[in-house]
């Protein structure tokens, strides 16, 4: 379905650094003391704007749930003290009503709010007519459509000054990551929306601090437009997300380290090398496709015997041997036994897809 957002890039929002969007502040303003201790700690750290959430969306009562409204004026105070424009999540109308009061600058919308269109609906109406920026965090499942659709009904509302965020998928199981970064989401957004600024948040994606660095080097070589990193002054006390929360020094060490590469370069002579690896990658690919079609050429002749035979499709014991061996013979040539199990699975329901319609005919 084609999208017809229409939203400012991010050379059109005034960012001071350089084009990469830097947020960095408290998972929670928990005082004004700390919060302020922060902001004066990333004073230097080259940031666009500080962050801090003020009213929590926890999985579970009765934990930590924000300071609430005294926070914002905490947030405002501390941002102007260090010349930053501030940010918060806001998740209903009278949030809004209360951050915009305070003259907050950016607001965002959580992980949890993003996947309900009553409620974004709501946040959208109480955003007419207003010159405010609105970051809008992935849904926390791994849709898509639903994360168009908040930042269409903001659009329609609108809001011209739309970043998304992307900041991982919630799992059944937590593995190595806290939220499944599921890189594709990212960037198919990229694809069905050209120019939208999408923001890397590898904090909640990874869980614990020490993954951060190779998470957010990541965002930054996928050419994502920011990161948004949560930094607490002592994060070991943090009232909400201790354990992704990096110290103040921690995070100027990371900014560092971080390569901030760019998309292209003036040097012809890199950009011809470039041509000429790439013209081999499209003759693979051609390569790739035309084998493709004759793998899919043998498996219609198959189902043509089968049926004549009154063979089912599928035969488990022969899919577990081709998974087997096509994973021994993929991992002997570098290529991982995740990927060659993904990659056979597509081909195999392309298969599936192509004998039925042979049946069916
Ligand atoms: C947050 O940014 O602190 C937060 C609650 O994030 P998310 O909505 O991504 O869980
Ligand atoms: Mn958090």
């Amino acid at each position: 379905m084609n999208t017809n957002l229409n939203v400012l890039s991010l050379a059109e929002w005034n960012i001071p650094s350089n084009d990469r969007m830097i947020i960095a502040g408290p998972c929670s303003a928990e005082s004004e003391e700390q919060v302020m201790s922060t902001a004066i700690a990333l004073k230097d750290a080259n940031v666009d704007a500080l962050r801090a959430g003020i009213w929590k969306p926890r999985t579970r009562p009765n934990s930590f749930e924000g300071v609430g409204t005294p926070g914002l004026k905490w947030l405002k105070t501390a941002g102007e003290e260090v010349g930053l424009p501030v940010a918060v999540e806001v998740a209903n109308p009278r949030q809004i009503e209360e951050a915009l009061a305070h003259n907050i600058d950016i607001l965002w919308i959580g992980a949890r709010t993003t996947p309900n269109p009553f409620a974004v609906q709501e946040i959208a109406e109480a955003l007419k007519g207003v010159d405010v920026q609105v970051m809008v965090k992935n849904p926390i499942n791994a849709d898509l459509q639903l994360w168009i659709g908040a930042m269409e009904r903001l659009n329609m509302a609108g809001i011209k000054k739309i970043v998304a965020i992307h900041r991982g998928f919630s799992t059944y199981k937590e593995e190595l990551y806290r939220n499944q970064p599921l890189w594709r989401i990212p960037i198919e957004l990229k694809r069905m929306v050209p120019g939208i600024p999408i923001v890397c948040d590898p904090s909640h994606i990874c869980g614990k601090r020490e993954l951060i660095h190779q998470v957010a080097q990541k965002a930054l070589d996928l050419l994502f437009d920011g990161l948004m990193i949560e930094v607490h002054i002592n994060p070991d006390e943090a009232l909400s997300d201790a354990k992704q929360q990096l110290r103040p020094d921690a995070f100027i060490e990371l900014m560092d380290n971080l390569k901030f590469r760019s998309a292209t370069t003036n040097s012809l002579d890199v950009m011809a090398q470039l041509k000429s690896l790439r013209d081999e990658i499209d003759r693979f690919d051609e390569q790739l496709i035309e084998i493709l079609a004759k793998r899919m050429e043998n498996a219609r002749k198959i189902s043509v015997h089968k049926m004549k035979n009154n063979i089912a499709i599928f035969q488990p014991g022969r899919w577990d041997e081709v998974v087997k061996s096509r994973i021994e013979k993929g991992t002997k040539n570098s290529l991982s036994e995740e990927f060659i199990l993904q990659l056979f699975q597509y081909i195999h329901e392309e298969s599936i897809r192509q004998q039925e319609q042979v049946l069916n005919d």
